[in-house]
């Protein structure tokens, strides 16, 4: 571990301005990834800004057609939220299959989300549903948020306050998942809503999480599991590690996508 300065911010502007201050800072949410990255020293930020006891980055709320999730939510609230069990029972099961207990009690959507892991959860529900990414500066549309593996468009001095996502009429999360970190081989996310079909895949782009349009367009006509049937993806835009070979990972977005769509059903 390299030497760094810590801060507790105490307020959503006091983080920014000492991420602004300060030129290598980072936010510092559950510190799952965080921490044992730069225990690793395979990161070296100057110095860690805590957003940790900012009452403003916490809570889940339902308004109207929208579910808003404070940045420093974390996984086990979500898992144990009725609100969403109500509204969005997808995020439960997703919450519910990230890492293991002690994970979700310190892992936070916030943290996920910026992190953009090419295997992570909730960036696939954020493009699976068309929410919006709330941050210290803008409002940023899910679809344009992901750029690349670990890389948002999120700037250096800008935080994730909330993510905004617009309650559908039936989504699914199914995950095909590595059984030691339990982050996702192949994961989909399919929802039906506001926004038309959607399909988001996790686990096995080349590029990170990315929608599928061919399986969307199949969808719109008919939301059934047979609709996708001839719909096969192109290995050379998968990825290929220890735990599976592109090939396989393009199998499995067509498998996994017509689990998530009967369990839509
Ligand atoms: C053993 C293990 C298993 C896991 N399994 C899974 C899994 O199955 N599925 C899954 O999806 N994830 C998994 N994770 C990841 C975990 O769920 C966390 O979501 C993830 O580590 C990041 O969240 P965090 O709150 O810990 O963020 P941190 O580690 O604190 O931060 C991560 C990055 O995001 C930045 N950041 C944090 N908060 C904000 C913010 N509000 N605004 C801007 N930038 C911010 C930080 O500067 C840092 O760059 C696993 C992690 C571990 C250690």
């Amino acid at each position: 571990m390299y030497d760094f300065e810590f801060a507790r911010a105490q307020s959503v502007t006091d983080a920014v301005a000492r991420l602004k201050a300060t030129e290598g800072a980072k936010p510092l949410a559950g510190g799952m990834t965080l921490l044992p990255t730069i225990k690793l020293r395979l990161a070296k930020p100057s110095a860690l800004v805590d957003l940790g006891r900012l009452p403003d980055l916490k809570g889940i709320d339902v308004a109207g057609a929208t579910v808003t999730i404070k940045a420093m939510t974390r996984h086990a609230d979500v898992l144990r939220s009725p609100d969403i069990a109500k509204t969005i029972p997808a995020l439960v099961t997703l919450a519910g299959g990230i890492g293991d207990v002690q994970v979700r009690h310190r892992g936070t959507i916030g943290g996920s989300v910026a992190n953009n892991d090419p295997a992570a959860d909730y960036p696939a529900a954020c493009l699976g549903l068309g929410a919006t990414i709330v941050t210290s500066k803008r409002e940023i549309p899910a679809d344009a948020f992901f750029v690349a593996l670990f890389t948002t468009a999120l700037e250096p001095d800008e935080i994730i306050t909330a993510i905004r996502f617009p309650i559908p009429e039936r989504a699914a999360y199914v995950k095909f998942k590595n059984p030691a970190s339990r982050y996702a081989i192949v994961g989909a996310f399919v929802s039906k809503g506001p926004q038309g079909v959607r399909v988001a895949i996790t686990g096995a782009g080349d590029n990170g999480v990315f929608r599928v349009s061919p399986m969307e367009a199949a969808l719109t006509k008919d939301f059934a599991p047979k609709a996708i049937e001839g719909i096969r993806l192109d290995p050379g835009n998968m990825m290929s590690d220890i735990h599976a070979s592109s090939e396989y990972r393009a199998h499995l977005v067509g498998v996994i996508t017509r689990r998530a769509v009967a369990a839509c059903l």
